[in-house]
């Protein structure tokens, strides 16, 4: 034969990188004809059930159903396994048991872990129900009956249902040897539909199993997702490394059993010995001329036989693993220690005597391997493809409260906020806000107990600012910006400030400007970021238990400004909360015995108050001031450019009286620049607790210069709002509605009788007040003096949700 002279194989160097591209390509195209039509037989069968797959059963197999349907009745399937010759038979039933005896093998560890009050399992059980497909006409595999279904009944599938376009008797004796419980004759997409779908007759399977033709392999792609698939099974592959020891008959052998599959057979041979290569050749030759499926197999090596001629065994591991083939063999002297470094392949055949057609029938393991490189990444099938796993997730009560923040900090960031709620909702009081951090239940619970105890149970302070709103009347600021031109002048004079130093400690220029302006010492005056930050100072400076008291006392009548009781449970001090009276005043009999019984070491007043809008008397509070000599009285003027008379005159004498004032409520809320005015035995002691550079350069400066250039527009504007605050007072008291509160500082108070659904009407309106309708200020809303133009929006949005209007 002239064959005889032409090599079998394609001889292939490694050096050669295009040719070595060209083998280690197994990429397939599948015709979009065959996608075409796969996709209208899924959908048909899905529509029309068993009619549909009787049609294409009909039309493509051309057969009819027997009897019912094409269920494959008990009596024909006995009569079909006792078909099989004895050999045959006795064969199946030994592979049979070493898969079963192999499978059995292969369990899988369920998890059971507790630590730190969570428990966490991971459960693993059988799927309910499975199809096999098992091919029928020239391709009959019994072998693969016993491989798909072994295992699955292993794993303890409820349900193995079997489909095949021909029901061969060895196949179904196969079946029957592996327990399949229900065989229907049916092949083609039209059966891996039916078994996605299900049908009337045909159960719907969680997972289809088994080799096909393309139209089955499309067909099992396509219903993937419906249903769980094992590997799409390409040509089948080997891979033989061998180097000059190997018996090169037994090598040629070994790659016509893979050549004679199919026409697309993979057969390849990587050897360091070019000898070897040269006599397999020869082998393969020969060995050809009396195999029965010569023809099939002389194609297959002909379209893709290759030998692999490689400089060392390091280069042919090298090329193996890149490949991944389905099967390897390993014809080399220490195959054992080869194959540890072979990681990539379906299954390894070491040494001589394991020919792949062993691993093919009967060693046990399975046949049905990932083919075309899925060998990288996916393994052999086994008990586990039948089964699935589920977790199991325990938490004892500390353990939620320890992860929820984290919880809520991961959530928040991912922006799905109702997931951190849902973690928070179970543990109220679990510590939200700051650096978060792994916790454990044990540290969140001594994180608890170090709390401040005032602290806990309370909710931080918040001004929520919602982006849609026109007429921002909740925070009492005054409602003008700076002129254009000043603030360009501000800009120019902030630009000087040298940022990379430290401000100065004691507020510099700041100090000597308000000092002067206000005609007191400089050490007389003490500067916050804010007036808050003066009101911590007290409590946190003078916060010592007088004589006979654990614990000293804070006294404030209420309602007042929310700070006062924030900084003295903060700073362990008993606040002692007075009631003012319906009307907002002060109860002074309350008052005096508060201060006789609680010695309290503060007692703020603010002059105008906060949120009431009511101005005490300053008399009063100078006189109460004279009377507790050992209580540090405050007279908080924070409005007081809005109204009331300023006790400045009177600090120190008594020494006990303090003056606060802030820069926030005439247009500089931002700046957040406060101070007081205090005897140095005072603000001494206040000094030594405030942060050295509590005030940063830029608002030092912003606010010597606004005070020195500009404090007659500070005292202008605030006029256009008492102003507007008159003609506010009176429009509001148009509404029968609305109990309106005197007011000396640049709010007003108004009580009614559905405040929140008020509150709400008038921010969808695009107003937004401040909501008090809580306890003591139960039905108030507190509403910011504006500009004349958000003041008539704000009339406006009160006529639209107060139904008739008195005018
Ligand atoms: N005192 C009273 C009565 C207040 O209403 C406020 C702020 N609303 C402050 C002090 C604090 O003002 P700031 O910290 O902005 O100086």
């Amino acid at each position: 034969m002239a064959s005889c002279r032409v090599p079998m194989l394609r001889t292939v160097r490694p050096d050669d990188p295009a040719a070595l591209a060209a083998l280690l390509d197994r990429s397939t195209i599948t015709a979009p004809a065959v996608e075409e039509s796969v996709r209208a037989i899924l959908a048909d069968v899905r529509a029309r059930g068993d009619d549909a797959v009787r049609e294409y059963t009909e039309r493509f197999d051309k057969r009819a159903p027997a009897g019912a349907g094409y269920e494959v009745a008990s009596a024909r399937w006995d009569e079909l396994a006792r078909q099989v010759a004895p050999r045959v038979a006795l064969a199946l039933e030994h592979a049979a048991t070493r898969i079963r005896a192999w499978h059995g093998r292969q369990v899988e560890a369920e998890l059971d872990v507790e630590a730190d009050g969570v428990r966490l399992g991971l459960r693993v059980d059988a799927l309910a129900r499975v199809g096999l497909y098992v091919p029928g006409g020239t391709a009959r595999y019994p072998s693969s009956v016993l491989m798909t279904a072994i295992p699955a009944k292993v794993a303890g599938v409820g349900e193995i249902v079997m489909v095949t376009p021909g029901a061969s008797p060895e196949a179904m004796l196969a079946a029957r040897l592996a327990g399949v419980h229900r065989v229907f004759e049916i092949g083609g997409a039209q059966a891996v539909a039916a078994l996605a779908y299900g049908t009337a007759t045909v159960p719907r399977v969680d997972k289809i199993v088994g080799p096909g033709n393309q139209w089955v392999a499309v067909a099992k792609r396509m219903v993937y997702g419906e249903v769980d698939i094992d590997s799409v099974a390409g040509p089948s592959e080997v891979l033989i490394l061998a180097d000059e020891s190997a018996n090169p008959a037994w090598i040629a052998a070994d790659l016509l059993a893979q050549a004679e599959h199919d026409v697309e057979a993979r057969a390849i041979l990587v050897t360091t010995s070019a000898a070897l290569a040269a006599q397999v050749d020869a082998a393969l030759v020969e060995q050809l001329a009396t195999l029965p499926r010569a023809e099939i197999a002389r194609t297959a090596l002909e379209r893709h036989g290759v030998a692999v001629i490689v400089g060392s065994l390091d280069e042919a591991i090298e090329i193996a693993n890149r490949y991944a083939p389905e099967h390897l063999e390993l014809q080399v002297p220490d195959a054992r220690a080869v194959s540890a470094r072979l990681t990539t392949s379906g299954a390894i055949f070491l040494g001589q005597w394991a020919s792949e057609a062993t691993g093919d029938y009967l060693a046990g393991a399975n046949h049905v391997l990932p083919t075309g490189g899925a060998a990288r990444y996916a393994s052999p099938l086994g008990v586990h493809d039948f089964r699935k796993r589920t977790s199991l997730i325990e938490y004892d009560e500390p353990a939620a409260r320890a992860h929820a923040p984290d919880i809520e900090a991961l959530a928040h960031v991912e922006g799905l906020d109702g997931h951190g709620r849902s973690a928070m909702i179970r543990v109220p009081g679990a510590s939200t806000g700051g650096r978060r951090r792994r916790n454990d239940s044990l540290m969140s619970h001594r994180l608890g107990e170090l709390v401040t105890r005032g602290l806990r149970g309370m909710t931080a302070y918040h001004v929520p600012r919602p982006a849609h709103i026109r007429a921002r009347l909740d925070a009492n600021e005054l409602p003008y910006e700076l002129p254009e031109e000043l603030a360009r002048a501000l800009a120019a004079e902030l630009a000087t400030v040298p940022l990379h130093r430290y401000p100065p400690t004691d507020a510099g220029e700041l100090r000597a400007v308000v000092a002067q302006q206000l005609g007191v010492a400089p050490d007389w005056l003490v500067f916050g970021n804010g007036s808050d930050e003066l009101i911590t100072l007290l409590c946190a400076a003078f916060g010592e238990p007088p004589v006979g008291r654990t614990r000293a006392a804070c006294l404030y009548p209420v309602p007042s400004f929310v700070v006062y009781r924030i900084a003295a449970l903060g700073h362990h001090l008993e606040p002692v909360e007075v009631p003012l009276r319906d009307d907002f005043t002060l109860d002074e009999d309350a008052i005096a015995a508060a201060m006789t019984g609680e010695r309290p070491n503060l007692a703020f007043f603010a002059l105008p108050n906060n949120p009431t809008g009511t101005l005490w008397p300053p008399e009063y509070v100078l006189a109460l001031a004279r009377r507790h000599p050992s209580t540090i009285v405050i007279a908080d003027e924070a409005y007081i450019e809005y109204g009331g008379r300023t006790l400045l005159a009177h600090v120190g004498v008594p020494p006990n009286l303090v003056v606060m004032r802030t820069l926030s409520k005439v247009g500089l809320a931002g700046l957040r620049v406060g101070y007081l005015v205090a005897h140095p035995l005072i603000t001494a002691e206040l000094e030594k607790v405030r942060a050295p550079y509590n005030l940063g350069s830029l608002p030092i400066r912003a606010a010597t210069w606004m005070l020195t250039h500009h404090a007659e527009l500070l005292r202008a504007r605030a006029r256009v709002v008492i102003d507007e605050r008159t003609r506010l007072l009176a429009a509001l008291r148009g509404f029968p509605a609305l109990r309106v509160f005197d007011s000396e500082a640049n709010l007003i108070m108004v009580k009614t009788a559905n405040a929140t659904a008020l509150w709400q009407g008038l921010a969808s309106r695009g107003v937004l007040v401040r909501n008090f309708d809580r306890g003591l200020l139960a039905g108030c809303l507190r509403i910011t003096i504006g500009t004349p133009a958000e003041n008539d929006l704000l009339l406006d949005a009160l006529a639209a949700v107060i139904p008739g209007r008195w005018v």
